[in-house]
């Protein structure tokens, strides 16, 4: 490592999101393991791509990054969601879309993540000759209740309504591709989708950081 930068995690007393280590978000050994793995997860009402399972230690990262107040692994969050967009087959031109955060969550993680993830990951396909751009037509019309602990069904009558257009136009001629961090049952999605069909705009799918395990009938 770098020793200034060892002598800024020993100063910060700063420690590996994946394993606990003095770093200042994530040592060598937890970054190289952290190699996106992107699959379809699930295929209604659009495919979605999940640059891994969360479990193990891209678990450990995501709940640093969402729960602890780890922001330094945005960029690296941001290249997962990259990975993921890719295995959709966009064309040359991309509009990434993130599902909006509530107030709480914004509240709890100090900004809205999955915007900024979005928009590094934009970056990262904009050097592989992907002209991507994030495009917030996404806006939260009430604030539904902690998503945590409740079922398929639940869910989705928790979400029903709860987003809406933003006054944000989506270009016509790009793909569109949600963001997300995390899906679960996918309900979140599936309301996104539904949300920009009623508005006339064509999703070509969603991306995000990592899937729940499960069988796949549990997440469409
Ligand atoms: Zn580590």
């Amino acid at each position: 490592m770098d020793p200034w930068l060892a002598a800024a995690d020993l100063a910060l007393g700063a420690a590996c999101a994946g394993c606990g280590r003095v770093a200042l978000d994530l040592c060598p050994r937890c970054r190289a393991a952290l190699r996106p793995d992107p699959r379809r997860v699930a295929v209604s009402p659009v495919p979605v791509v999940a640059a891994g399972e969360h479990e193990g230690l891209l678990r450990e990262v995501v709940l640093a990054w969402k729960r602890r107040g780890h922001t330094r692994l945005t960029p690296v969050l941001g290249t997962l969601l990259a990975a993921s967009v890719c295995v959709l087959g966009p064309g040359d031109r991309v509009v990434l879309v993130p599902v909006p955060t509530t107030r709480r969550s914004r509240r709890r993680r100090g900004g809205d993540l999955v915007g900024q993830a979005a928009a590094h990951a934009a970056r990262a396909l904009g050097e592989v000759g992907v002209r991507a751009q994030v495009v917030p037509a996404l806006a939260m019309e009430r604030e539904p209740r902690d998503q945590v602990g409740l079922g398929a069904h639940e869910r989705r009558a928790n979400l029903d309504g709860a987003l809406r257009r933003s006054r944000r136009a989506v270009p016509g001629t790009a793909d569109v591709v949600l963001v997300d961090d995390v899906v679960t049952t996918g309900a979140t999605l599936a309301e996104a989708v539904r949300v920009l069909v009623a508005g006339g705009t064509t999703v070509l799918g969603a991306a995000v950081v990592a899937a729940r395990p499960g069988p796949p009938t549990a997440r469409s």
